[in-house]
């Protein structure tokens, strides 16, 4: 956990220029340009005279969910999360298809992905959204991180997994043969069709599958987090095998699930699942139930609190001027139509015509102490009454009931919110006398 190497804002500003100002053939990854943009072009052009068999195509869309676990529940949620335990037969196999995903060795996906999750939306953030919706997509792939910039991190146990490294030390080769070779292989040994297996289950499989994590900073809503970028939707969910419950995700990454309701779509979790109970995976981590609500209550409640600060509720009794009974009874005997409740006098001359019980009743009130009069004496008043009447608040009378100990402002019987705003429960207008 070291942060002795990140750089300062001078440093940075320099490996930016040097970047830009750099032969561009050097910051280019080649291999990986040649693998996410080249051949998939070459694919979509070869796709216009290559006809399309219903055989090729339920073989690639299986091939897809098959290749595109490699990465959800391998490189991802096994390799640089350890949200569960896998099996070698198990780890073998995602391995494999993961090979043939093409994003990358999993010892390569696993540390950019931890640099990620500590440096999300950061200047070392290896995906970062700040830097645009193109860059967050599919630059990242393809440009050379400056050394300099490279973030350390402990990837001591995928050094100590004997399937990573083998995998590591042989992507080439793999790639070649899971993604191009295998899918070609199975289409033309099987239903006769060499090049669609190539072209359709091969490499625009690639290319679809290659499309995915960005857009879950992007795109969607924040239900337990919203200092970040990582955000939850559907269609991000549906492209890449339910990954883009991914607010959920960066709050709780060690949780083998990403869609923990049961109406949220995560196939990863899903298979994980069937995995435990076939024997080839165990340990599944799920986070604390009770930890996970305290994230939604706290961002629920800061929505809540945004909605209350933009509501009127009156001016707080602090806020009010201060004046004597006699002063009140003087100001109403002289045409003002105020009403005193609990000490807290009240203009209602705007609302008389307004009352629904009457124009008379209210009228009687004025410079009067209406106190019990308001609270049941003549009618119990709703909470929509009290909180309306807020609203119409006036002055404080100096000794009037118990107001004078509301009046200061550090009362600590007064609850506020996140946002330093007076919490009024529904039974808790200062008017109510109970
Ligand atoms: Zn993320
Ligand atoms: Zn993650």
């Amino acid at each position: 956990m070291g942060s002795s190497s990140i750089p300062n804002g001078v440093e940075q500003q320099k490996q930016e220029k040097n970047l830009a100002k750099g032969a561009w053939y050097d910051t280019v990854d080649f291999l990986n340009l040649l693998l996410v943009i080249i051949i998939p072009i070459a694919g979509c052009i070869a796709a216009f005279w290559t006809p399309l068999y219903w055989q090729t195509f339920i073989f690639a869309v299986g091939y897809y969910f098959l290749t595109g676990l490699g990465v959800t529940a391998g490189s991802h949620r096994l390799w640089s999360h350890r949200s569960y335990v896998a099996s070698l037969p198990l780890r073998v196999f995602l391995a494999l298809v993961g090979a043939g995903a093409v994003e990358g060795s999993i010892r390569w996906w696993a540390k950019g992905h931890r640099v990620h999750h500590r440096y999300t939306d950061t200047p070392k953030d290896p995906y970062s959204i700040k830097k645009g919706l193109i860059f967050a997509h599919l630059g990242w792939m393809i440009l050379k991180t400056d050394s300099k910039e490279k973030v350390r991190t402990d990837i001591s146990d995928l050094d100590s997994d004997g399937v990573v490294v083998w995998q590591h030390k042989n992507y080439l080769q793999l790639v070649i043969i899971m993604a191009f070779i295998f899918p070609m292989v199975i289409a033309g040994l099987g239903w006769n069709d060499w090049m669609g297996g190539l072209v359709y289950a091969g490499i625009i499989r690639m290319f679809v599958v290659q499309q995915s994590n960005s857009l879950s900073h992007w795109l969607g809503d924040q239900p337990f987090d919203d200092n970040h970028s990582p955000r939850n939707n559907l269609i991000t969910a549906l492209v890449i095998l339910g990954e883009g419950w991914h607010n959920f995700h960066h709050e709780f990454p060690s949780d083998y699930r990403a869609g923990i309701e049961w109406y949220q779509y995560d196939p990863t979790k899903w298979v994980i699942w069937i995995w435990e109970k076939m024997g080839l995976a165990t340990n599944l981590t799920e986070f604390r139930q009770n930890e996970i609500e305290k994230g939604r209550v706290q961002q629920l409640q800061k929505k809540v609190d945004i909605q209350r600060s933009q509501l009127n509720w009156g001016i707080p009794l602090h806020d009010l001027p201060v004046i004597e009974w006699d002063d009140y009874v003087e100001q109403s005997k002289n045409g003002r139509q105020l009403v005193s409740i609990a000490g807290i006098v009240h203009d209602v001359s705007d609302f008389i015509g307004a009352h629904p019980g009457g124009k008379q009743i209210i009228l009687t009130a004025v410079g009067k102490d209406a106190t019990a009069m308001f609270n049941g004496g003549v009618y119990d008043h709703t909470n929509a009454a009290h909180n309306l009447l807020s609203t119409m608040r006036y002055a404080v009378v100096r000794g009037g009931m118990e107001v004078e100990a509301w009046k200061r402002p550090e009362d600590v019987r007064v609850p506020t919110d996140t946002l330093g705003n007076l919490i009024v429960g529904p039974h808790g207008q200062e008017t109510r006398q109970l």
